[in-house]
């Protein structure tokens, strides 16, 4: 038995056969071949391999999401094939004797630039597309496995890290549990696993290289360890551990269909957050009052193109109709720092979570935001929805978004296309925000605390940095009372002020929460019941 101690993000304990997810090292490196014919072989074999899987992708897609997004899959298909394309490949394995991952990497940058520079936008999108094709060639060129999540048995996923995106396409049922090797307990890809109530660790020390698939492996998230081959007592213990846990959900069940209100009467609304349509079940499952955050940014993340105004309109009216007359808060798009979306083709910056992200590519880039506004206004008429805005910092921003939401209303009448006017609110996530936080009550119908990115940017801490796990304290005297400046602030306004960071959901923090005022917590599903109870425990 092996004992690996990591950071906890969700507790909870799992027991299966790990899974190991390997990804293709970013840099492939330039090497001289001796044997050519062998190397254009090699390709050949790896190119009907990628041919073979884009098929199966666009029969698994056009039975999921129908005949226009499989078409995707089709398109790639013929670029792999495309003559250029090959005779560039084949012509650097051969002319310059270097290896065929050196030739599809540089062809495949060569294309995506020669795409990405033309005038027509519809070619422009393409060089994402040959970046995406030229992945995966290099990917079966190395011999690395595809994930046929139909075929796996339910497992304990191990990997070096995991992205947002990677982490949306995954087919959750099959998830016993997360571990990674690097990745911190603040980053998206934390809050996806507490979302989705799955035992998650991260910094765990593990050689990747020596794991092998179907080992069996136990994950204690609440002690944060990680075991590899646990004798016979440990696998005992966590049984153990596994039936409490059910015992503690069994317990909190009795706390369904109650109102979460204090002992001395006073109410506050305990909603869920979610990243996906999906996730809607979890949220009934925990009987939760609302959805208090829906990021809506997970729609637009793990897929090679934008939604367009009809997917979004659908997602959101099948959220809304199915919460059935209860709140939903939709917040627009918060892509940027780890929520990458490549085929927007934003440069690289040096400093991301302090950069384009959020509502200021919303603004710059209107279009995009119109979309989404368009969807989401025709969807208000099946719901009791809400928007809310992330990364404010000004009142300026809040009366330049009112403007386009104009335009998007004006447009709509013009069409004769019915829509419905949603309360607008804010997410309060940037010092300025609450400095400021009286005058933008006047302008807006609420608040959303968000604390993840209020302590990244309070105590100028990256949340995506895991050396700076230990510093990053939501605790800290600053944030509570920049919490109480904003639920103030709101307040002499008679605007309500929830939290729908992280912190909402530290169960040590909510009678504090209640006591200064707040009138909503918006916390990962799982977390609602528990909540609920402590509440009306407290007088
Ligand atoms: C927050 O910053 O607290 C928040 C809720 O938004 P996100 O975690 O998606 O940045
Ligand atoms: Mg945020």
């Amino acid at each position: 038995m092996e004992k690996y101690i990591g950071k906890s993000v969700y507790k909870g304990t799992a027991i299966g056969p790990v899974r190991v997810l390997k990804k293709t090292e970013s840099l492939v490196k330039r090497k001289h071949i001796d044997d050519v014919e062998a190397e254009v072989d090699r390709l050949d074999k790896a190119k009907t391999l990628t041919y073979d899987q884009l098929g199966t992708l666009y029969e698994k897609a056009l039975q999921e999401v129908g005949e226009t997004n499989a078409a995707i899959f089709e398109v790639h298909q013929m670029m792999l094939e495309d003559d250029d394309y090959q005779d560039s490949i084949r012509g650097m394995i051969q002319n310059e004797e270097v290896n065929a991952e050196y030739a599809v990497a540089v062809t495949g940058d060569n294309f995506s630039k020669m795409f990405a520079s033309m005038e027509d936008e519809y070619m422009q999108a393409r060089a994402v597309d040959v970046k995406d094709i030229s992945n995966r060639l290099i990917s079966n060129l190395c011999g690395d496995e595809q994930f046929d999540w139909d075929a796996m048995e339910p497992s304990i996923i191990v990997a070096d890290d995991l992205t947002p995106s990677e982490t949306v396409q995954m087919d959750k049922s099959k998830i016993l549990a997360f571990v990674t090797v690097h990745g911190s307990t603040n980053s998206h890809t934390a809050i996806l696993a507490r979302m989705m109530n799955i035992p998650a660790l991260v910094s765990v020390p593990l050689d990747l290289e020596r794991m092998q698939n179907g080992t069996q492996v136990l994950v204690d998230g609440k002690e944060a360890c990680f075991y590899v081959n646990p004798d016979d007592s440990m696998i005992n213990l966590a049984r153990e551990k596994q039936k409490q846990e059910a015992e503690q959900r069994q317990l909190l069940a009795n706390y369904k269909g109650k109102a979460s209100i204090t002992k001395s009467g006073r109410k506050i609304h305990v909603y869920a957050n979610i990243g996906n349509v999906s996730d809607v079940a979890y949220v009934m499952e925990n009987d939760a009052e609302g959805i208090g955050l829906f990021r809506s940014e997970f729609l637009y993340l793990g897929r090679t193109s934008l939604p367009d105004e009809t997917e979004q309109f659908h997602a959101y009216r099948q959220v809304l109709q199915m919460m059935a007359g209860k709140k939903v808060i939709i917040r627009t798009l918060d892509i940027g720092a780890d929520k990458n979306v490549d085929y927007l083709g934003f440069d690289h910056e040096d400093n991301p979570a302090m950069g384009y992200r959020a509502i200021r590519i919303c603004l710059e880039q209107k279009d995009v935001f119109k979309t989404q506004l368009r969807a989401l206004l025709r969807a208000a008429k099946y719901g009791n929805l809400s928007i809310m805005y992330p990364m404010i910092t000004s009142v300026d921003e809040v009366l330049r978004i009112y403007e386009i939401v104009d335009e998007v209303k004006q447009e709509l009448e013009q069409e004769n296309i019915p829509y419905e006017m949603p309360e607008q609110g804010i997410m309060i996530e940037t010092p300025a925000a609450v400095m400021i936080s009286e005058e933008l009550a006047e302008h807006v119908d609420f608040f959303s605390i968000g604390t993840n990115d209020l302590t990244q940017y309070t105590l100028a801490i990256d949340r995506q940095n895991s050396r700076l796990d230990r510093f990053y304290n939501p605790h800290h005297e600053a944030i509570l009372r920049m919490i109480q400046m904003t639920i103030d602030g709101a307040h002499k306004h008679g605007k309500w002020v929830g939290i729908c960071g992280e912190l909402g959901a530290d169960l040590s923090f909510t009678e504090r929460f209640v006591q200064m005022g707040i009138d909503e917590l918006s916390v990962a599903p799982s977390m609602v019941l528990g909540i609920r109870s402590k509440i009306c425990e407290m007088e």
